[in-house]
């Protein structure tokens, strides 16, 4: 997988992380004429892929894709476009037509990381991106010119200078530890489980369904070759009594076949076993630390009941090459382009963090989520709209004054008699 860095001489664009987020800002930057290489301490064979994720991509950030040069992941053989519908306390929220009005083309993507990460890395390489795999950044210096990196691979260490270093080295982020960046934890009192089957029948207009069940959301994702994909985040308490990994299966699939708008699990078939976590706080870090920006999970690792995190490591590293267009990698050109970014990161992403951080707690008021819910199904318009929020295409505070004013009228609406 390893394609060895040319020459020691210095590169422009030093990547550290090469999932989502460092794959996205490389070729971005390369695309900007850049040397930019990316270090990635775990070795990765043409197929390898992170296994630990849902892999919903947003719609707000699959344009991003076809930037990278990634278009035809779009297509059938690759993944399904899809659309979210919510059955709710309230009703379904489904939201006729597109995502948001005008935007004929956007969709989100059942995008499996089995296909998307092989993808992302042969695409930077294809770029001209040089990548070093098994190659861990242990140390980061800097001086008047720039950068120092340390690495160390299995032939010994090395080190390499770049004008620019990007963390995207995930949220365990090493390099926020070096240059004290430490994350915000936000609590998330869910654990999550999920699997891959053959044997569901799901909707036939191919839509993603989330059931919010209690406090508990399962998730019926449809994938490439009829497969599906079950998702729950449940309350830590339920699914601890489930016993041990392999135990499990009976219950998960109880729980769904006991959901009334959920497909029968009768004829289901796990693929593998049954992954998830018990416990995984969000994690909010500054956008830029000194004169490193922070992209993706490092920058912004969120409960995964949202299903942010893919198309926000997408966007981050897209904003943040974006604040570099036109820009030189001198010390001029870095400040005003980190600035960008920060400001970018605040607008366009942080603002949902809220949100999804009050939503990873279990304790809420349920009459007023009941009113809220019956409020948007009954209003197709809202119901568009709270798709294009969990889509990340509107801003949760406009969502906000657009629900109160339909709750207003609602309330004021003549009584039939
Ligand atoms: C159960 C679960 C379900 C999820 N479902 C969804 C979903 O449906 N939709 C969605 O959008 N998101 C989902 N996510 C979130 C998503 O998986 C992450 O947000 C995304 O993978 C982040 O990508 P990243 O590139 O920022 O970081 P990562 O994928 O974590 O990559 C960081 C990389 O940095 C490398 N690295 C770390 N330290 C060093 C170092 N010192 N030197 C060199 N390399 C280093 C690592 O090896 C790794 O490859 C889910 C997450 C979980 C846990």
């Amino acid at each position: 997988m390893s394609t060895p860095i040319s020459d020691d001489s210095q590169l422009d664009v030093a990547v550290v992380g090469g999932s989502i987020a460092g794959c996205t800002a490389a070729i971005r930057f390369r695309q900007l004429g850049h040397r930019v290489a990316v270090f990635d301490k775990k070795t990765m064979d043409d197929r390898f892929y992170k296994r630990l994720c849902t892999h919903f991509i947003q719609p707000h950030a699959v344009p991003v894709l076809a930037e990278l040069g990634l278009a035809h992941l779009y297509e059938a053989d690759y993944s399904v476009p899809t659309k979210a519908v919510f059955v709710t306390p309230g009703g379904l929220v489904e939201g006729p037509g597109n995502y948001l009005p005008g935007d004929q083309d956007l969709f989100a993507l059942n995008l499996e990381r089995r296909v998307l990460d092989p993808a992302l890395r042969t695409a930077a390489r294809e770029q001209g991106v040089e990548f070093a795999d098994g190659t861990s950044v242990e140390k980061i210096e800097e001086d008047d010119f720039g950068w120092s990196l340390h690495t160390r691979d299995e032939t010994g260490s090395r080190v390499f200078r770049a004008r620019l270093v990007v963390a995207a080295d995930g949220r365990r982020s090493r390099l926020a530890k070096e240059l004290g960046n430490p994350a915000e934890s936000r609590p998330n009192e869910r654990a999550a489980l999920f699997g891959y089957f053959s044997g569901i029948t799901t909707r036939p207009d191919r839509r993603s369904v989330f059931i919010m069940n209690e406090r508990d959301l399962a998730c019926v994702y449809p994938l490439v070759d009829g497969r599906t994909q079950l998702v729950l985040f449940a309350e830590k308490s339920r699914v601890e009594g489930w016993g041990s990994t392999e135990g499990r299966l009976p219950q998960f699939l109880e729980y769904f076949d006991s959901l009334p708008d959920a497909p029968s699990m009768g004829d289901a078939v796990l693929e593998d076993g049954l992954l998830g976590y018990s416990d995984y706080p969000s994690q909010i870090r500054q956008a830029v630390a000194g004169s490193i920006p922070f992209v993706g999970d490092a920058a912004l690792s969120l409960d995964p009941m949202s299903g942010v995190g893919c198309g926000f490591a997408l966007v981050s590293a897209d904003l943040l090459a974006r604040s570099f267009t036109g820009r030189s990698l001198d010390k001029t050109g870095l400040v005003a382009g980190l600035a960008e970014y920060r400001q970018q990161l605040e607008e366009v992403l942080l603002p949902h963090a809220e949100g999804i951080c009050v939503d990873s707690l279990v304790d809420k008021n349920a009459a007023s989520r009941l009113r809220m819910f019956k409020t948007i199904s009954a209003n197709p318009d809202l119901s568009q709209q709270y798709l294009a929020l969990t889509g990340r295409m509107l801003l949760p505070g406009e969502f906000q004054r657009l629900l109160m004013r339909a709750m207003m009228t609602r309330r004021t609406a003549p009584l039939k008699l």
